[in-house]
C-alpha cells in the first residue's frame, strides 16, 4: 500500500505519456508545443513495468493524460495494457476530444471506462479562441460517440473569469438531457503564464453557493475519486463538479500521484521537482521500483503551496497532464 506520512493512501495514478498536443489552449500551451518527439516518451515496456508496480502498492485507478495521449500511435495499446494488469480496475483518459468521434469504440473495446474530455466553451468561437483550434462540433461528436459506447463521459472547462457567466448558462442547459458530469477547473498558476492567471482566475466558491441556492445536492465521494466535488440536481441529466486547488483542505484528500512522459514521479502537481524513476523502469523491476517508490512517499508534502504563488517546477500542465 502507498501511504504518505500524513495517512493518505493512494490509489489513484495519472501517467502521462506524451508532453505533445495539437491544441493551443491559452493557459497551457498558447504557441502550441515544441519540445521532444514522441519517441524519448515511456516505452509501452516501460509502462508495463511502471503500472504493475503501482497495482502491486493498491493503486486500482490509473487516468492516461498528456499533453495528448491520442496522438500517441500506440494509444489503444496503453489502455490495454493498463486494463489488463492485475488490480486496476478502472482506467481513464483526458483527452482534447479531436480523435474521439472517430475512435472511441475502439478505446472502448481496449478497456477504457471513463473519458474526460476537454471543453472550455459550448461557443464556437470562443471555443476556437480558447483552444486555438475551430473543432467544437469534431469535439460535441466524439462526447456523443463516447456516452454511445456506455463509457463514463466527464467534461472538463477551466472556469475563466472572462466567459464565467456565460459559459455557465450555456454549459447548464446543455446538462438537462446530457449525462454528462461537467467539471469546473479553478484556473492554476503555471510558471509559464502568470499574467494569464492575475487576469482570469476565479475562485469557485461563489460558484457553489449558486449551485446549492439552485438546488444542486453533494454528490458522495468514492475510495478512488479525483479532485472534484460532484453535484446533482433532479431536473438535470447531467451533474456539476467542482475542482477547486486554492480551498482550504483541497490536499487533505489527496489520493493520487503522477508520472509524467519522461518518466518522472511527482509526489503533488505543484512539486519543485519530479524524481526520476526511469531507471527501474529501464530495468524492468518491478519488486525493486515497489520498494523504492514506497520509501519516497515519505518525502511527500501536506500540501502544495499555489496559494504563495509558488507553482514549482510546472512551467504548464501539457508537462504533466494536470
Ligand atoms: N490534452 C488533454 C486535454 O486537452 O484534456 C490532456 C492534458 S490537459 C493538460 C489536462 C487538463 O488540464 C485539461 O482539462 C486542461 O483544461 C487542464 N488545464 C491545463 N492547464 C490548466 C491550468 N493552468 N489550470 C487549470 N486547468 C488546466
Amino acid at each position: 500500500m502507498l501511504q504518505d506520512n500524513f495517512g493518505r493512501r493512494f490509489h489513484y495514478l495519472r501517467l502521462s505519456i506524451t508532453e505533445a498536443c495539437n491544441f493551443k489552449c491559452q493557459y497551457c500551451l498558447p504557441d502550441g508545443y515544441h519540445g521532444p518527439s514522441d519517441d524519448t516518451f515511456l516505452t509501452l515496456p516501460e509502462i508495463d513495468t511502471l503500472v504493475q508496480a503501482f497495482a502491486g502498492l493498491g493503486t486500482s485507478k490509473i487516468r492516461i493524460t498528456g499533453g495528448e495521449p491520442s496522438l500517441r500511435r500506440d494509444f489503444t495499446d496503453v489502455i490495454a495494457l493498463c486494463k489488463n494488469t492485475n488490480g486496476i480496475n478502472k482506467v481513464a483518459t483526458t483527452t482534447h476530444g479531436g480523435r474521439l468521434a472517430r475512435d472511441a469504440q475502439k478505446w472502448r473495446d481496449a478497456g477504457l471506462d471513463q473519458v474526460n474530455v476537454s471543453i472550455d466553451s459550448l461557443d464556437p468561437r470562443q471555443f476556437a479562441d480558447i483552444a486555438g483550434q475551430n473543432k467544437l462540433t469534431q469535439v460535441l461528436d466524439g462526447v456523443s460517440a463516447a456516452i454511445d459506447t456506455g463509457m463514463t463521459v466527464k467534461v472538463n472547462s477551466v472556469y475563466l473569469k472572462h466567459f464565467a457567466g456565460k459559459q455557465l448558462q450555456q454549459f447548464k442547459d446543455w446538462l438537462k438531457d446530457t449525462p454528462i458530469t461537467l467539471r469546473f477547473i479553478e484556473l492554476m498558476e503555471t510558471g509559464d503564464h502568470p499574467e494569464f492567471f492575475a487576469q482570469q482566475h476565479l475562485s469557485g466558491g461563489p460558484l457553489k453557493q449558486q449551485l446549492l441556492n439552485e438546488g444542486w445536492m453533494p454528490v458522495l465521494r468514492s475510495k478512488d475519486a479525483g479532485p472534484a466535488q460532484e453535484f446533482h440536481h433532479p431536473d438535470y441529466a447531467g451533474r456539476i463538479g467542482l475542482i477547486m486547488p486554492y480551498s482550504k483542505d483541497f490536499c487533505a484528500s489527496c489520493n493520487r500521484l503522477r508520472v509524467a512522459a519522461n518518466g518522472k514521479l511527482h509526489l503533488c502537481l505543484f512539486s519543485e521537482h519530479g524524481i526520476d524513476i526511469r531507471p527501474y523502469l529501464q530495468q524492468g523491476d518491478v519488486q525493486a521500483l515497489m520498494a523504492h517508490l514506497q520509501q519516497l512517499l515519505t518525502q511527500k508534502h501536506a500540501t502544495h503551496y499555489l496559494q504563495d504563488g509558488n507553482t514549482g517546477a510546472t512551467s504548464h500542465l501539457a508537462m504533466l497532464g494536470g
